[in-house]
């Protein structure tokens, strides 16, 4: 049986509701991570997300490349995010149970790679329950011990774009690949699959509702949705 954890990237935006109650109709929890910086532009939607009961974490304030910042400046844009994040839960009448946080662009800050997981241990964010991924790889690059969330399936459908070689069909081929260049194979015997996807309404214009195209070709081909679970001290 292959299973997958569903995690949303960039949180919020316009198709925000529509992505919810396709999941909720569909009974899937995810993972949101937003931007403080998307949150307050699409406010309205996340505190909709939030009142479904979908848990949201921190994606930083402005999606920066973290390797490129002093460590500050990497705290600066994390506690900016948490401050957004606290107020749509405050102002959704939701308590904040759980803070998981996901690097823009997965880059864990390069050489300051072990003050900031060292950060976010310290400030207690919450480590997405990795412990039935078996991929040598997850081992080797330290993913079953950073605090972070990484994942182990990209749809890359952010990549859809006007004038790129990146189309719908592109990403049915990626999701059928079965030696990826990165990460694994989306199908096997018994896949178990952190998953990643983005909330972009530049995507949705390009192909409206491809969440619910992507996530309705996995249901059909067997994959069953793990809820989101944490490792707590
Ligand atoms: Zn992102």
């Amino acid at each position: 049986m292959n299973t997958a954890l569903l995690t949303i990237d960039d949180f919020s935006s316009g198709n925000t509701p529509a992505i919810v109650d396709y999941l909720k109709e569909k009974g899937i929890k995810i993972i949101f991570f937003a931007t403080g910086k998307n949150v307050e532009e699409f406010y309205e939607e996340a505190i909709y997300a939030v009142k479904s009961g979908m848990i949201v974490g921190n994606h930083s304030y402005s999606h920066p490349h973290f390797s490129s910042l002093t460590p500050e400046e990497c705290f600066a844009e994390i506690e900016k995010c948490e401050q957004v994040l606290d107020k749509i839960y405050k102002d959704s009448g939701v308590e904040r149970k759980y803070r998981p946080f996901r690097f823009p662009y997965g880059d864990k800050g390069g050489e300051n790679k072990d003050i900031i997981q060292k950060y976010l241990k310290d400030k207690g964010f919450h480590k997405v329950d990795d412990r039935h991924l078996t991929y040598p790889w997850w081992k080797e690059f330290s993913l079953d011990t950073d605090i972070d969330t990484f994942w182990t399936f990209d749809f890359a459908e952010y990549l859809i774009r006007p004038g790129s070689d990146v189309t719908k069909e592109s990403v049915w081929e990626k999701m059928n690949d079965q030696n990826p260049q990165a990460g694994a194979a989306l199908f096997g015997e018994n896949n178990r699959h952190i998953l990643l996807l983005h909330a972009h309404d530049e995507t949705e214009e390009l192909v409206p509702e491809y969440y619910k195209q992507f996530v309705d070709y996995l249901l059909e081909k067997g994959i069953t949705f793990d809820a989101p679970g944490f490792i707590t001290d």
